[in-house]
C-alpha cells in the first residue's frame, strides 16, 4: 500500500498465490476504508501543485518511469509469470507494451494543445482550453497486471491528474512493483496513491461516492463495471469503462486457411484466452473448413502446458479453479448439445500440474447459437469454430451479440475486408491481423464492452476537459 508517498507495511494482510503451483508467493496489506479515504485525501491534496507543473516535468518522469521499467523488464516479467501465469516470453512482451503507455503518453503531454475559435461578433474571441479532470480513481484486472495500470497512470498523470488505484485481489505483487518505479522516478508524494484489497466492494462504494474524485475508470467485466457506472450516475462522475468482449474471427474462403489458423492458434490461446480481446466465435466459410479444422488441430496439439518459468510451456494456467468451472461447464454444454470436440475438453492434473489450474486447449466445431459458449464470454483456451456460407449472414451472426470490443477478419479481397470492416460493430478490428493493439492506437469497446478509448490521443482526452473563454475586447 503506497499514500502520500509512503510505503505502509502495518496492519492485516492477505496471500497471493502462483496459479501454476497453488502456492502462496508472498502477501500485501487488506487496507480499511479509512486508508482508502486517505488515498483519496493524498491525491487531493497533490492535485494543486500537480494539475500546475508544466507538461516538460510531467513528461521527464514518465520518461523516467519508462527507462527503469525496460530497466527491469526481465525481473517484471519474472515476478508477473509467477503472480499470473503467462509464459516468461508473453510475461516480457507485456512489460515493454506497458512501458509503452508511460513514454507514448510522456510524449503526448506536451500536445495538450487549445485552440482559439473565430467569432460571429468582431469584439469576441473564443479560447478553448483543455485541464486535467482532477483525481481519478482506477481499478484494474489481473490478467494484463502491469500494462492495464499504466495505461490508466500514463495518460492521467500526463493530463494532469492524480490518482488511487485498486489493482485486482490476485495480483498486487505487480501493482506494487509499478508504483516503487514511479516513486523512484521522483513522482511526488500523494500524485498516484496505491490501495491493495481483499475486498473490491467497499473501495468501490468510497470510488463511486466520494465528492473529491471526479473521474472513475475501470477495466474488468461487465457486470461489475455496469454496477459501477450506476453508482458513479448519481454525481454524474465521468467514467471510462474496458469491459467484456466476445470477439468474432471471420475467415472467409479466399483467405489462406493455414494462414488464418496459425493466426488464430496464436491470439485464441495468448494469455491461456484469458484476454478481452480473445476470438470466442470462430466463423469459417464452409469451403475451407476441413483444412482450417486441420491446421487449427495440429498447432492446439503441440501446445505445451505447464509453469510459465519453464523454457518449454507454451501455455500456462489459468487464474483460478472457478475458471476453469466456467470454462468446463461451457465445453460440456456445447458438447451435449451436438459440438464436435477435436481435441482438449478436460482440466489437466498430470505430469506436475495437478496442484496448479490448467484446462486442455481446446477445439470445438459445430458451434451453435443456442450453446452457452456462442453467447458468454469464455475466457480460458477454447477454440469455438462455427461453419457459414454467405457474407451477408456472418456479419449478422458476428453482430448478434451484447458485446462489442474486438473482431478479425481474414481475406485476400480488399472489397470485403472493407465490407466487413464497416459493418461490423465492433471498436477494434484486425485485419489479416491478429495483434490491433498499440499505445499509439485508441483501445476500447462498443455497446456493453464499454465506454472510452484507452491508448492514443483519446486516451489522453478521458483525463481531460475542455474549458471554453468567451472574451469581450
Ligand atoms: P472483474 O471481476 O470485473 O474485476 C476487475 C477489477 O474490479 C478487479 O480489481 C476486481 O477486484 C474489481 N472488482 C470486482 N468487483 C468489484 C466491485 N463490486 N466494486 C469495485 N471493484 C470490483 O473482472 P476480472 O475477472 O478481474 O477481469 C476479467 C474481465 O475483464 C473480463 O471480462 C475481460 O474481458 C475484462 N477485461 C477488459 C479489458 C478491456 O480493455 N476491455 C482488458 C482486460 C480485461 P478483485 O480482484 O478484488 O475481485
Amino acid at each position: 500500500m503506497y499514500i502520500n508517498g509512503q510505503w505502509l507495511e502495518e496492519g492485516p494482510t492477505f496471500e497471493v498465490y502462483n496459479p501454476a503451483t497453488g502456492v502462496s508467493i508472498g502477501s500485501v496489506i487488506d487496507v480499511s476504508n479509512e486508508q482508502v479515504l486517505d488515498a483519496v485525501a493524498a491525491a487531493e491534496a497533490a492535485f494543486p501543485a500537480w494539475s500546475k507543473t508544466t507538461a516538460y516535468e510531467r513528461s521527464a518522469i514518465l520518461t523516467r518511469c519508462h527507462t527503469l521499467m525496460m530497466e527491469r523488464q526481465r525481473t517484471l516479467a519474472e515476478l508477473m509469470t509467477t503472480e499470473q501465469g503467462k509464459p516468461l516470453k508473453a510475461a516480457m512482451n507485456e512489460v515493454k507494451y506497458a512501458a509503452d503507455f508511460l513514454l507514448w503518453f510522456a510524449e503526448e503531454a506536451k500536445r495538450i494543445y487549445g485552440e482559439t475559435i473565430p467569432s460571429a461578433r468582431s469584439d469576441q474571441r473564443f479560447l478553448v482550453h483543455k485541464q486535467a479532470v482532477g483525481v481519478v480513481a482506477a481499478i484494474t484486472p489481473w490478467n494484463y497486471p502491469i500494462s492495464m495500470l499504466t495505461r490508466k497512470l500514463g495518460p492521467a498523470l500526463a493530463a494532469g491528474c492524480t490518482a488511487v488505484l485498486k489493482p485486482a485481489e490476485a495480483t498486487p505483487l505487480c501493482a506494487v512493483a509499478v508504483f516503487e518505479i514511479l516513486h523512484e522516478a521522483g513522482l511526488p508524494a500523494g500524485v498516484a496513491n496505491l490501495v491493495t484489497v481483499s475486498d473490491p466492494k467497499p473501495v468501490g462504494e468510497i470510488f463511486c461516492t466520494h465528492r473529491a474524485i471526479r473521474k472513475l475508470t475501470f477495466t474488468g467485466s461487465t457486470a461489475v463495471g455496469k454496477s459501477l457506472a450506476q453508482a458513479a450516475a448519481p454525481q454524474l462522475k465521468r467514467v471510462s469503462m474496458e469491459l467484456g468482449g466476445h470477439a468474432p474471427f471471420i475467415v472467409f474462403d479466399d483467405a489462406d486457411p493455414v494462414h488464418a489458423a496459425k493466426g488464430v492458434s496464436l491470439v485464441k490461446f495468448l494469455n491461456t484466452g484469458q484476454a478481452c480481446i480473445s476470438p470466442n466465435r470462430i466463423f469459417v466459410q464452409r469451403k475451407i473448413l476441413d483444412s482450417f479444422l486441420d491446421t487449427l488441430q495440429g498447432r492446439i496439439e503441440k501446445l505445451h502446458a505447464g509453469d510459465g518459468m519453464e523454457p518449454s510451456t507454451t501455455i500456462g494456467p489459468l487464474i483460478n479453479h472457478a475458471a476453469i468451472e466456467k470454462i468446463d461447464r461451457q465445453v460440456q454444454d456445447a458438447v451435449a448439445q451436438g459440438a464436435s470436440l477435436h481435441s482438449g475438453g478436460r482440466r489437466l492434473t498430470e505430469d506436475g500440474l495437478e496442484e496448479g489450474c490448467f484446462y486442455s486447449p481446446t477445439l470445438l466445431s459445430n458451434v451453435s447459437s443456442d450453446m452457452l459458449i456462442y453467447r458468454e464470454e469464455t475466457f480460458g483456451p477454447v477454440a469455438a469454430v462455427i461453419a457459414f456460407d454467405d457474407d451477408d449472414d456472418v456479419v449478422a451472426m458476428a453482430n448478434d451479440t451484447d458485446y462489442g470490443l474486438a473482431a478479425y477478419v481474414y481475406t485476400q479481397n480488399l472489397s470485403r475486408a472493407l465490407r466487413t470492416f464497416e459493418a461490423l460493430n465492433f471498436g477494434i478490428i484486425g485485419i489479416n491481423d491478429i495483434n490491433p493493439t498499440s499505445a499509439a492506437a485508441p483501445f476500447g469497446g462498443m455497446k456493453e464492452s464499454g465506454l472510452g478509448r484507452e491508448g492514443a490521443r483519446e486516451g489522453l482526452e478521458e483525463y481531460l476537459e475542455t474549458k471554453l473563454g468567451g472574451l469581450s475586447i
